[in-house]
């Protein structure tokens, strides 16, 4: 790391998303380019990393076959190098387990010189000297000594934090927690006398089912509730995941944004919904549990959204108040151990703000951007590229890991100006504009 020189690209987070940047660049000498990430080393949402879990995409997601299936960081060439492929061949598979997927990521990870782990961004300013640039404000965790980098563009990755409402915040964390510490917790839940999980997506589901395999074992009660009128399955038609290409990006993108807001909000189940196998094995569990007619010490609750947690006195757990969405009741339910599948919202980190005058905000306080992944600003030396928090002007797509290797595409042929990547117009069967 030099801290006089003027870096041409700098990465803030390696998340999946930059650090397939930083692998593609690694075969890009001409864009001297550097990742900053908080932690230690990667990990991919590790407190989710249940055994069992699948990548919800093929492996040809990984961080760079869909752009160049010949570099040396292609899933298959890790598992080559982990004299596994005989394995991973009798394997049969696409969906790889997640946790192989993580430890993808760390053999990639580790190779890379450009990606300093441990380092948090801390502030960012615009500068203009004799040449314009951005100067990076840095902590080396391990150290706390705080330097600053200057570069002439910047890639934000800061991916996603848990979404927790309001009404559910507050309460010890070892009783009430997000799924994304769910793996941290398991214990507590295990010695727990009863569990509720609330919220029907995917990871939910993955926690519900992951409990329900122990339930027997451990002797908890076990309730699942969802404000949503059903534990919905993510629409996984081949026809449907073709929303997940190019293809759809640019019709989305050029769609005036009052549509864009009128049509996102109605496509929750190509990424929200449950995978068609989890509903599969929990309802096989279910089955399996209520053989031989013994009463099931499991619930589940449908259009009923919990509007408020409290604790109640003497260690008895949790009152949650509910409403049920339909017939306007409320009924109350008991629980020790809580944990909230509530969700994910985009990270904009703070320190943006100080970039708040050279970029351009619509009228919802949301950065625009451009097709080419590029924040709108002011200043055009200098180049904002953006991952996170583009789904209102990318579309349903934009946390994808498939899609992903696109934008980085698109990123590098910008870069560079010219096509570094083909960019094939036509990758689909289906039409979304008019033909
Ligand atoms: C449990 C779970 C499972 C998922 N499974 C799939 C799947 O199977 N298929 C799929 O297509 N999508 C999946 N997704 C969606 C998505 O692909 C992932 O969330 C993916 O991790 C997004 O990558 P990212 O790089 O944007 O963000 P993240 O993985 O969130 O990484 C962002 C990184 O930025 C770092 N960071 C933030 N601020 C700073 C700072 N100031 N300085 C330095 N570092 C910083 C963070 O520490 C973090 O490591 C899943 C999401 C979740 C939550």
């Amino acid at each position: 790391m030099d801290k006089a020189k003027l870096y041409d690209l700098i990465g803030i987070g390696a998340g999946p998303f930059n650090l397939s940047l930083a692998a593609l660049l690694d075969e890009q000498p001409e864009i001297d380019a550097m990742f900053f990430e908080q932690k230690e080393k990667f990990e991919w949402h590790p407190g989710m990393l249940i055994e069992g879990t699948k990548l919800q995409v093929p492996f040809l997601a990984d961080l760079v076959t869909m752009a160049d299936p010949r570099s040396k960081y292609t899933f298959l060439n890790y598992i080559n190098e982990n004299e596994r492929m005989y394995q991973f061949y009798f394997l049969q598979r696409l969906d790889i387990p997640r946790r192989e997927y993580n430890d993808y990521c760390q053999w990639v990870a580790g190779q890379l010189a450009s990606c300093k782990f441990g380092h948090r961004v801390t502030n960012l300013r615009h500068v203009k000297d004799n040449e314009a640039y951005f100067e990076v404000e840095v902590v080396n965790l391990a150290t706390n000594e705080t330097h600053a980098f200057r570069t002439k563009n910047l890639v934000l990755g800061t991916g996603s934090v848990p979404s927790v409402p309001a009404s559910l915040q507050g309460l010890p964390e070892d009783d009430v927690f997000h799924t994304a510490d769910f793996l941290n917790h398991q214990d507590r839940c295990k010695r727990a006398k009863s569990v509720t999980v609330v919220g029907s997506g995917q990871s939910a589901a993955e926690a519900f089912r992951e409990l329900l395999k122990d339930q027997k074992q451990y002797g908890y009660r076990l309730d699942w509730i969802t404000r949503s009128p059903g534990f919905d399955s993510m629409e996984e038609s081949k026809l449907s995941l073709e929303h997940f290409s190019p293809d759809y990006v640019n019709y989305f993108y050029q769609l005036p944004q009052e549509k864009k807001d009128e049509i996102f909000p109605t496509q929750g189940l190509y990424y929200k919904g449950i995978s068609n196998h989890t509903v599969t094995d929990i309802y096989n569990l279910l089955y399996e549990h209520s053989v031989g007619g013994e009463p099931l010490d499991v619930g589940l609750q449908v259009l009923s959204e919990v509007e408020k947690i409290e604790q109640k006195p003497n260690g008895e757990g949790y009152e949650l108040t509910c409403r049920q969405t339909e017939t306007d009741e409320t009924f109350t339910h008991v629980s020790e151990v809580v944990i909230t599948a509530t969700g994910y919202k985009p990270l904009v980190p703070e320190f943006i703000e100080s970039l708040a005058s050279i970029i351009e905000w619509d009228e919802k306080g949301r950065y625009k951007v451009e097709a080419d992944y590029r924040l709108e600003t002011t200043e055009e030396a200098n180049e904002i590229y953006v991952h996170s928090g583009i789904s209102h002007t990318h579309g349903v797509g934009s946390t994808n890991l498939g899609l992903a290797i696109h934008r980085n595409k698109v990123i590098i042929n910008h870069m560079l100006d010219r096509d570094v990547y083909k960019l094939p117009a036509k990758n689909v069967f289906q039409n979304f504009s008019a033909r």
